[in-house]
């Protein structure tokens, strides 16, 4: 039996792991376009930070590849799979053939359309290395600019204002995260990042890099600001080009069922570029932390080796923002929602939106109320029945 995986990421190297504990003989093959032992991308903003040293990053050895007996190609990039006859193509040249193939790609960042050096994007090890440097060049004077509303867009907030570089912000929606949380929740962490000193730009549909040699200055909505050192998140797509006329089904990610088959025989995905079947949920989804990566690579690794598991895991992600913590738990998709409610108020600091399908608490978005975590975590993950009176939800 020869398996092979695409990815060597959390999710990618998680299943070639578990595979060797559960089938000792088979041949094993990862690969992998970072040249890099598997690292944490989660430690990426501590180690920019220099909480960490760079070598804490790393949670495999280069040497642990062989130790395992797990044939490690790094630096090599798939083009094609070629579902139908079991194997895959290199960029360069080269076929390999599959019994089971795993794709654990994860996702790629969005760029902008302009580039220039001092302009940043925080996906890998070697863009944290990148930013490293560029903040060591900063003259005393600089001042760091943030295109985006997400995740990447606070982990560039932390980094700066823990560095003590004055920022500008500037996100395209009426409030961060404007497509996800409440209007409430984006006030209350426009009020914090205001009350950092940080400058926020709301509705930035276009940004202009201007500079040199490198940048200078952004010019958003009519006004020019300065700018020394510009960090980008605009977001992630899912890497999945190589799957073109695979006849492998891809929505938003790569379509598996809750047992992370995809609908050719064989084919596996896992971590951020699967758009898996969540039974819980009762609908396809991508989620894009950790957790779901690493646990994800190893009910693959399960599911491969012949067990018939479905993936099940109320998965959620906190993020702090400059002092105020925001917890997003299970399915917070406004779409498939049939209500919302709204605990806590902006005056009070703190409010927590809960996402209802079929009187079932599906998700909860906590801004500012980390104590509703425990309590909506448990709700969610015993679907209990809000018309119940036994439920008790947070005031
Ligand atoms: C800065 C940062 C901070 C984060 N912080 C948190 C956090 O605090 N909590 C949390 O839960 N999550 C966090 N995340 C998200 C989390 O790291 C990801 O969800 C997780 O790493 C996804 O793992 P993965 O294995 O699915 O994909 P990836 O880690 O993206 O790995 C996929 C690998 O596949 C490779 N690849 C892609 N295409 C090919 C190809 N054609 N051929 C060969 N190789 C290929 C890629 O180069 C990559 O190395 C953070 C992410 C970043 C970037």
């Amino acid at each position: 039996m020869h398996y092979v995986i695409i990815g060597g990421g959390i999710a990618g190297t998680t299943c070639a792991e578990e595979l060797r504990k559960l089938d000792s003989a088979s041949k094993i093959t990862l690969i992998s376009e970072e040249f890099h032992a598997l690292y944490s991308r989660v430690l990426l903003p501590h180690y920019i930070k220099g909480k960490i040293p760079r070598e804490r990053v790393f949670l495999k050895k280069e040497s642990w590849y062989a130790e395992q007996q797990i044939e490690w190609l790094a630096g090599e990039i798939i083009e094609r799979v070629d579902a139908k006859n079991k194997h895959i193509e290199f960029v360069g040249g080269g076929e390999l053939s599959y019994d089971k193939l795993l794709i654990a790609s994860g996702s790629e960042v969005k760029l902008m359309d302009q580039d220039l050096p001092g302009v940043s994007y925080l996906r890998t090890l070697d863009d944290a290395d990148q930013l490293v440097e560029l903040m060591r060049a900063l003259p005393k004077d600089a001042h760091a600019c943030i295109y985006g509303g997400g995740f990447i867009a606070c982990e560039y907030l932390n980094i700066f204002h823990e560095a003590n570089i004055p920022i500008t912000l500037a996100y395209r929606g009426a409030h961060m995260w404007s497509r996800g949380i409440s209007e409430e929740a984006g006030m209350l962490i426009k009020n914090q990042l205001v009350q950092n000193g940080i400058t926020v730009i709301e509705n930035a549909k276009e940004i202009e890099c201007i500079g040199e040699k490198t940048i200078e200055s952004i010019f958003i909505n009519g006004q020019t600001y300065p700018c020394s050192l510009l960090g980008v998140g605009v977001g992630v797509a899912p890497h999945f080009s190589l799957l073109q006329e695979s006849g492998i089904q891809m929505h938003e990610g790569i379509l598996t069922n809750a047992f992370l088959e995809t609908n050719v025989k064989d084919v596996y995905a896992a971590g951020d570029v699967a758009e898996f079947f969540d039974e819980r949920f009762e609908r396809t989804f991508i989620t894009g932390n950790w957790m779901n990566a690493q646990m994800q690579g190893r009910v693959a690794a399960r599911n491969m080796t012949g067990s018939h598991a479905a993936f099940d895991l109320v998965s959620s992600y906190a993020m702090n923002i400059v002092g105020i913590e925001i917890i997003f738990i299970g399915d917070t998709s406004r779409t498939h929602a049939d209500e919302t409610r709204l605990i806590g108020t902006v005056e009070a600091g703190g409010v927590t939106e809960l996402f209802v399908r079929k009187n079932k608490l599906v998700g909860a978005i906590l801004t500012g109320r980390n104590m509703d975590r425990a309590i909506l975590t448990k709700l969610i993950q015993e679907k209990a029945d809000l018309t119940d009176s036994g439920v008790v939800l947070p005031m």
